[in-house]
């Protein structure tokens, strides 16, 4: 049985800075949900972690989806009479709305304009959008910079393509003794944006390679895919391993400064749910836990009634809910080292209680047993002794069979690793003994 602790194996001084570097590394990147953009992406991960790459055909019926055409994009630019560029796609990639189709005309500004894309509120940033599901061509620019506009001829060309191609998406499975699987999901559709999501790619590039050769006793599987039709492609080509999923997270918006933010699955009280729950509880100070919804990342597929799965989707800020959301702002500085630390180190510690969590059964449950003749007292090095006496009479009470680690970490308030570091030491002098399962 693998006992691995895997919080400890991280190093918060190095960490953080590791995976802000690969998240500015991958930040130049012009991603979407199908395309080189996406492949190259892929490509770099692979560096990282063992990742098998699949390519699932344009048109493929998954589900009530096809998978679309694939999208590709060169240049794109806005040039005034002078022939001065005014709005520059290798400036940056925001600047064109996603899976724009080609287009290389001349025209005036008041015909230009239905297709440029502004924030009046925030005139300073570059908004983010696309039109994945409807053929369309636009520009995202500051507000600022369009009221600078004048009438004028402009040339506007977007060199793009879209065209029958492949949609990509990357699986990392780390194997434990176990086929049951954990599953880590992520999406890498969107272009030069950090918190969303190259945070929870690059927490989950990292956690798999720090997982990588550990003993464990669930199988992860770490999947990076496009938002939305990458989770309906992934469930409909494996249904067979969903079944398999018994715990999961969603992992977006997880390198801001802000606090925790925790979405439970749709069954609510699942095993994920309350873990989460209890490590933000013991390690993350103030915090929100949220209700399931069917809005959101791709835990919406993943809980959606045909799968049900325990997945719940861990953030800082939610999405939406903070202004770089969505925009130009959401870049390098707005995602913090120590934050992306944090957020590794609080997943890991999920793991831990996944990896220890266990039912065990009082051998000597006729009132209390005489712990100071076994040198049970202080016997729990490195932990606060009044703690470790209090997580043995918790686990020895409520160890009747009905109760795992996680129930008696809840109900005693006390850390699980406390409870479970208690257990051990218990089976270790014969009063405990796993439940029959
Ligand atoms: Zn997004």
């Amino acid at each position: 049985m693998a006992v691995t602790r895997l919080r400890p194996r991280l190093d918060p001084a190095t960490a953080g800075p590791a995976i802000h570097a690969l998240i500015s590394e991958l930040y130049p990147i012009c991603r979407s949900i199908t395309g080189d953009g996406i492949r190259q992406t892929l490509a770099r991960l692979q560096k990282e972690i063992p990742l098998e790459v699949s390519e699932v055909p344009s048109g493929t019926k998954v589900f009530d989806w096809t998978v679309p055409r694939e999208w590709n994009i060169r240049d794109a630019y806005v040039k005034n009479s002078r022939g001065e560029r005014v709005i520059d796609f290798r400036r940056h990639n925001l600047h064109v709305v996603g899976y724009s189709v080609p287009i290389h005309a001349t025209m005036s500004l008041a015909q230009l304009r239905p297709h440029l894309h502004t924030l009046p509120g925030q005139p300073d940033l570059i908004p983010y959008r696309t039109s994945y599901y409807e053929e369309a061509w636009g520009f995202c620019l500051p507000h600022r910079q369009l009221e600078r506009m004048q009438e004028d001829e402009y040339e506007v060309c977007i060199d793009s393509s879209l065209q029958d191609g492949r949609l990509s998406y990357g699986e990392c499975l780390l194997e434990g003794a176990s086929t049951q699987e954990v599953l880590v999901s992520c999406h890498t559709c969107h272009p030069s944006l950090c918190n969303d999501n190259l945070s929870g790619v690059c927490v989950a590039a990292f956690l798999a390679k720090l997982m990588a050769g550990v003993p464990l006793r669930y199988s992860y599987r770490f999947l990076f895919i496009p938002g939305t039709i990458g989770s309906i492609t992934w469930l409909a080509r494996n249904e067979d391993r969903a079944r398999k999923v018994a715990h999961g997270l969603v992992l977006t918006c997880i390198g801001d400064r802000g606090n925790f933010t925790y979405k439970k699955s749709r069954r609510g009280d699942a095993q994920i749910d309350r873990a989460v729950g209890h490590v933000l509880e013991h390690t993350a100070g103030d915090h929100t836990i949220e209700a399931f919804s069917p809005y959101g990342y791709d835990e919406r597929q993943y809980c959606s009634p045909g799968f049900d799965l325990a997945v719940g989707c861990l953030m800082r800020s939610p999405h939406g809910k903070f202004p770089q959301y969505h925009t130009s702002a959401d870049n390098l500085g707005f995602v913090d080292p120590l934050s992306l630390a944090q957020s590794a180190a609080a997943i890991l510690a999920v793991f831990d209680v996944l990896e220890h969590e266990r039912t065990y059964i009082n051998l000597n449950p006729k009132c209390e047993p005489q712990l100071g003749k076994r040198g049970l007292y202080s016997a729990m090095g490195g932990t606060d002794i009044r703690q470790a006496e209090l997580a043995m009479l918790w686990v020895l009470n409520l160890s009747d069979g009905s109760s795992s680690l996680l129930d008696i970490a809840l109900r005693s308030g006390l850390p699980f690793e406390t409870i479970s570091a208690a257990a051990t030491l218990l089976s270790q002098h014969d009063l405990l003994a796993p439940a029959p399962t």
